[in-house]
């Protein structure tokens, strides 16, 4: 089976890890932030906080926006349920937003109406979630026009993204948001095995952020209430979790960000390349902004049903059977069983459903070869071209 996702582990990268699993530390100690470091000046952020999961950097970047009960999260349809479940941890509400038909990620002209509705009626969200699907940024400055006029707070859920680029400057700066999130996930472009990162310009958020993910505990006095009681002395001054990196997570982190960019190249010319094998088929491939420039996690091709006498299902099926590991990325959050139960139709948003009865993802990652490829061609071909509709 070709992944539609894998990890690229060289030589450095173990003996990365070796070395720390000999060391002294196998939490706490030097690597993480090296590895934070090291992220913080790749993406030009002032500050860096290394997580157990991209999941746990949502969450602690939530909190450290304020967001709680009776507030509202927006985010897209179209993401993994974590980009929304964050909301729900904290005690607000989410709603969602829908796609633009392009680019797959969240409106900024239905934004806008949503938004307008939901200052009459009083509902406005406190923090939106813009997720950079596949690694293609959303548009941020209209995001953040937008926040600016309506007062909410935005998380970029970066991913799909690091290694991309929008406006020139890599994905994680910032400049539109408050906080970036990163996933290091093994199916995602740079990986920790298990791992996140929030990174952020506002030394207020990387503080707040700093205690929540390690109990809410400091042994740093200016935080304290008063004077330490002795040198054995730390406060907890909020409600924090256990959600910190070990070391040898962060040291196969600092091996991987070596390769980060030769891997989001790679990436670009197999998405070249797909783009010409498949330009005679009836797919759309994806759509790519002329002005920014994609991590490419994620090759997403939409099935034109009108052209093909097979099903969209039908199509996945049969390139499963020939050793395709396709994929489906996403399916609608607010269909899932979860969050209908908080009302959510799955009519609410007609473009995401679109894009679901349509979408699969090819195999994508940076060890593919060209011949992995062309099979994957073949086998696609022969997909869209076999069975009656049913
Ligand atoms: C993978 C992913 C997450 C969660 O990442 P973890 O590191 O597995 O917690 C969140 N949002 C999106 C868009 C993702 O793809």
């Amino acid at each position: 089976m070709i992944p539609y996702g894998k990890q690229d582990i060289n030589q450095s990268d173990i003996d990365a890890v070796l070395e720390v699993l000999t060391s002294d530390f196998l939490t706490q100690g030097p690597k993480v932030p090296a590895f934070e470091a090291k992220v913080a000046r790749h993406v030009g952020a002032k500050h860096a906080l290394a997580v157990n999961s991209a999941t746990s950097a949502l969450h602690i970047a939530c909190l450290a926006l304020g967001l709680g009960e009776g507030d509202w999260l927006w985010t897209t349809p179209i993401t993994f349920v974590a980009s929304a479940n964050c909301g729900l941890y904290c005690g607000a509400k989410v709603d969602f937003v829908d796609i633009h038909p392009e680019t797959y990620n969240l409106c900024p002209k239905k934004l806008a109406e949503k938004l307008e509705g939901a200052k009459r009626e009083g509902r406005l969200p406190k923090v939106l979630v813009a997720v950079h699907l596949c690694g293609q940024p959303c548009d941020m400055e209209s995001i953040y026009e937008l926040s600016r006029q309506y007062g909410f707070r935005i998380i970029e859920d970066a991913s799909h993204a690091i290694g991309g680029k929008y406006q020139g400057a890599f994905i994680g700066s910032c400049q539109y948001s408050d906080i970036s999130v990163f996933s290091f996930h093994p199916v995602k472009i740079v990986t920790t095995a298990e791992g996140g990162m929030a990174v952020t310009n506002s030394e207020e958020l990387a503080g707040r952020m700093n205690l929540l993910r390690s109990h809410g505990v400091t042994r740093d006095q200016s935080l304290m209430t008063h004077e330490p009681d002795g040198p054995w002395y730390y406060q907890q001054v909020d409600l924090g979790f256990n959600y910190r990196m070990t070391e040898l997570q962060a040291a196969l982190g600092v091996s991987q960000m070596e390769r980060l960019d030769a891997f989001v190249v790679r990436r670009h010319e197999l998405a070249e390349r797909y783009n010409q094998l498949l330009k005679d088929l009836p797919v759309t491939t994806p759509w790519q902004h002329p002005d920014s420039y994609s991590g490419l996690h994620l090759y997403v091709i939409r099935l034109q049903l009108d052209n093909i006498t097979v099903s969209h299902r039908q199509v996945f099926e049969t390139l499963r059977e020939q050793g395709i590991g396709v994929n489906l990325h996403y399916i609608p959050v607010h269909t899932q069983p979860y969050y209908k139960a908080m009302g959510f139709k799955a009519e609410d948003f007609p473009e995401s459903m679109a894009y679901y009865s349509e979408a699969i993802s090819l195999p994508m990652f940076q060890g593919m070869t060209d011949d992995q490829q062309n099979e994957v061609l073949t086998a696609l071909t022969l997909a869209l071209g076999t069975g009656g509709k049913v």
